[in-house]
């Protein structure tokens, strides 16, 4: 496989009003040609800054960036192979979508009929063929968010970098986006680099993930490498609910400074139920006695806050929900238990 884009001890610094801020620190970074990559992390932790660099909208205080092979390191963002989608959509008030579509080739000096023919088969393709006459102010967000797609797309960028380009749209809508975003991606085949701050966005979309913290990269792996191994603590937490124990409570079970046990790994025995012996009992490598605190609703299970007898941070624990079964009360006393392989050790800074 070609590396799309690479980054090499990338780094950012911003001094602004006296202060230095390390907004990316050291990144070191190949994506593929043809993946969907995204770069995931809470807000300031540098994603957009990232993103922009390799647009050439900021360039980077240190490092190489190279696209298709080519070092575009100190590149203005016109003579980069990339184009890139943001937040806010950018449209023209005044140009009609068509026109807004077609910007990038009359900017190129590309005629009138190639450059409105290539444009109405843009927005075929993002499936907003009859709008072409209306103005950006007469269509919906998830239409204005598909106009602003197909006008990233016209200069056939090989790659297309997006910045949280779903934010604006409500749940159900960014959904329906998400999933058509993903099959264009296939379709066209180009790289997508883009950036969110949902997980669940993240692992539902990506072929890789990098996830950030604090201007560095934690780790890149697949979604379900991620969810399943994440390295460090901040990863664990960050995507997916997790479980950590560290010291004391860690080395009951593991010989290892910390350990992280997914939510719906661990299995709940309750003192009043019949099935204390039961199969999973005798096989679970590790139980715990525990005190429900909190039950949270989340439609398809609960969440259990579950109090060790003995002391120690809480416990999360994901029981499905049965049909119409309500949630084990406050107070009442279970078993917890989990097979050694729901338990992964975590690197300690
Ligand atoms: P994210 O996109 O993950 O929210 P950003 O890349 O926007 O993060 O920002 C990373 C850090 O860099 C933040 O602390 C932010 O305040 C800082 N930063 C970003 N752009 C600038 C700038 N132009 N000048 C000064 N600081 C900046
Ligand atoms: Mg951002």
């Amino acid at each position: 496989m070609t590396s799309a884009v690479s980054l090499r001890d990338v780094s950012c610094v911003f001094r602004s009003a006296g202060k230095t801020v390390h907004a990316v620190a050291g990144i070191d970074l190949q994506v593929q040609a043809g993946e969907f990559f995204t770069l995931l992390g809470p807000s300031g932790s540098g994603k957009t800054t990232c993103l922009r660099m390799i647009g050439g909208f900021t360039l980077p205080t240190k490092g190489l960036i190279s696209i298709h092979g080519q070092d575009v390191s100190q590149l203005p963002p016109y003579a980069r192979p990339v184009n890139t989608v943001f937040q806010d959509y950018a449209l023209f008030p005044h140009m009609s979508i068509l026109d807004n579509v077609a910007y990038g080739l009359m900017v190129r000096g590309v005629d009138l009929s190639t450059r409105e023919k290539k444009a109405q088969q843009l927005l075929d393709t993002v499936q907003l063929s009859e709008v072409g006459q209306r103005k950006p102010g007469q269509l919906s967000g998830g239409q204005r968010q598909r106009v602003a797609l197909a006008r990233a797309l016209i200069n056939a960028p090989r790659v297309l970098l997006l910045d949280e380009p779903l934010g604006a749209l409500d749940l159900k809508l960014r959904e329906q986006m998400q999933t058509e975003l993903k099959s264009l991606q296939r379709q066209l085949g180009i790289t997508f680099i883009f950036v969110t701050h949902d997980q669940h966005e993240a692992l539902s979309m990506s072929d890789r993930i990098g996830v950030f913290n604090q201007g560095r990269l934690e780790q890149v792996a697949t979604p379900s490498e991620l969810y399943a191994r994440p390295t460090t603590r901040f990863v664990a937490e960050f995507v997916g609910a997790a479980n950590v124990l560290q010291g004391e409570q860690a080395h009951r079970y593991a010989a290892v400074q910390a350990l992280m046990i997914r939510p719906e790994c661990i299995t709940l025995l309750w003192d009043s139920s019949e099935t204390s012996t039961s199969q999973t009992m005798i096989h679970s490598a590790a139980r715990l006695r525990a005190r429900v605190q909190e039950a949270h609703f989340f439609g398809a299970f609960w969440r259990m806050h579950m109090q060790p007898e003995h002391g120690g941070a809480h416990l999360l624990v994901d029981v499905p929900v049965q049909s119409g079964q309500a949630a084990p009360p406050p107070g009442a006393m279970a078993t917890l238990c989990w097979p050694n392989e729901a338990m992964h050790a975590l690197k300690v800074d």
